[in-house]
């Protein structure tokens, strides 16, 4: 068995399917077009298809030869991003202000030839795999979704391991996979503020209570408590992305309104800044005589490689594409992913592939821009590890 042959036979069509998904992305929970080009690839296949029903998954089961071995879950998302493209790709994006700007199409793609992969060589599965095509990661937490629909269970039995990948358009050289032990992604959370005051004309400060002075004061507090109040080795990262108030230059506003972005890489860290943040804002309003209503929102958990899966995953990466093809990550990457929800109850691992065009992949266009290009002459290996996975892990 050679997966690698095999899947160089399937990358053309692998290389059209990404094409096809780059050109029609959907974003959220309901990808309706994306679902029914899913369907249609796997058509064919021994597989045991279900689909979602409050969220627009595919999940297909394929029974090796084991009976009672193993279960190996793969996971691919599908969704897209609200960005209007700007890469000038040739199968550039149709649909109007939205764009597979985090490389998901190829995930999809990767992910449909390693159901193909492990489809032609099904004798050689000592056990099942469940394939988890899932919309809604980008913070419409899909994966909690799917989960909550059985995925873990798809196959009558639980998930013994979990794999994906992620590609890269920028920071790791094409066709490099990288991972490391331990936190992987950070889990990402929500800080909302509403600063209650009262308005009043901009000449009389002292007759209102201003809510733009104390909201800024929150603003540059959080940076010195993510700073001061946090072990740099167990770091936080907060950013306020939203922040709104007022009118006119002359009028003071009853309100002012902010939002950040709360990233942690530990669970101590995590529960720490949900107390610190909510409890630093209030008692800054109090001290001014105003009133924040404060919510802390947990969205994506830290995104855990469990250190034995991690190292079975990095040895097959050196045994499959030889020992150049893995670099091991030093510090865990401050995006977040909600495959963190699957890896929470299953031991796996996560692995990012570069898929840059650049020379220096540091020059390039991150995941999320509108200028991220991802090169899919990736996918067939993309295809081959998850499979390689699969059969490896389910070897008795
Ligand atoms: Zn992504």
């Amino acid at each position: 068995m050679d997966l690698r042959k095999d899947a160089a036979a399937l990358a053309d069509d692998l290389v059209r399917l990404r094409r096809d998904l780059h050109q029609i992305p959907e974003v959220g929970l309901r990808l309706p077009r994306t679902q029914e080009k899913v369907l249609e690839a796997l058509d064919g296949l021994p597989l045991e298809i279900s689909t979602g029903k409050d969220v627009t998954s595919v999940t297909a089961v394929l029974r090796g030869q084991g009976g009672d071995g193993d279960v190996v879950l793969l996971r691919g998302d599908m969704d897209a991003l609200p960005v209007t493209e700007q890469t000038g790709a040739e199968y550039t994006s149709r649909h109007d202000g939205m764009m597979h700007a985090c490389g998901h199409d190829l995930h999809t793609a990767g992910l449909v030839g390693a159901a193909r992969l492990l489809s032609q060589h099904r004798e050689r599965l000592a056990g099942d795999v469940v394939f988890m095509f899932q919309p809604g990661e980008e913070g419409w937490n899909g994966a909690g979704h799917m989960i909550d629909e059985g995925v873990l269970d798809a196959a009558g039995r639980p998930v013994d391991a979990a794999f994906g990948i992620h590609v890269l358009s920028s920071i790791v050289p094409n066709g490099k996979f990288s991972s490391r032990p331990g936190p992987l992604m950070a889990a990402s959370d929500g800080l909302h503020v509403r600063v209650v005051g009262a308005g009043g004309h901009g000449s009389r400060p002292f007759q209102a209570l201003d809510p733009v002075p104390v909201a800024a004061e929150m603003v540059t507090a959080l940076q010195t408590l993510a700073t001061r109040r946090f072990d740099v080795f167990d770091p936080v990262v907060i950013t306020v992305g939203v922040f709104h108030a007022g009118t006119r230059r002359n009028i003071i506003p009853d309100d002012a309104y902010f939002e950040a972005t709360v990233r942690s890489f530990s669970a101590e860290a995590r529960e720490r800044a949900a107390e610190l943040t909510v409890r630093l804002c209030r008692e800054i309003a109090a001290s001014h005589g105003l009133e924040a209503e404060v919510r802390y929102t947990e969205e994506y958990p830290v995104t855990v490689n469990d250190t034995s899966s991690h190292e079975f995953a990095a040895e097959t990466v050196r045994e499959v594409f030889g020992e150049e093809r893995f670099l091991p990550l030093a510090s865990p990457s401050t995006g977040s992913e909600d495959f963190s929800r699957v890896l929470d109850r299953v031991p796996g691992a996560f692995v990012f592939l570069g898929a840059t065009f650049a020379e220096d992949p540091d020059t390039t266009a991150y995941n999320h821009s509108p200028r991220a290009a991802f090169d899919d002459s990736v996918v067939a290996d993309a295809a081959t590890l998850l499979a390689e996975l699969a059969v490896r892990r389910l070897a008795p």
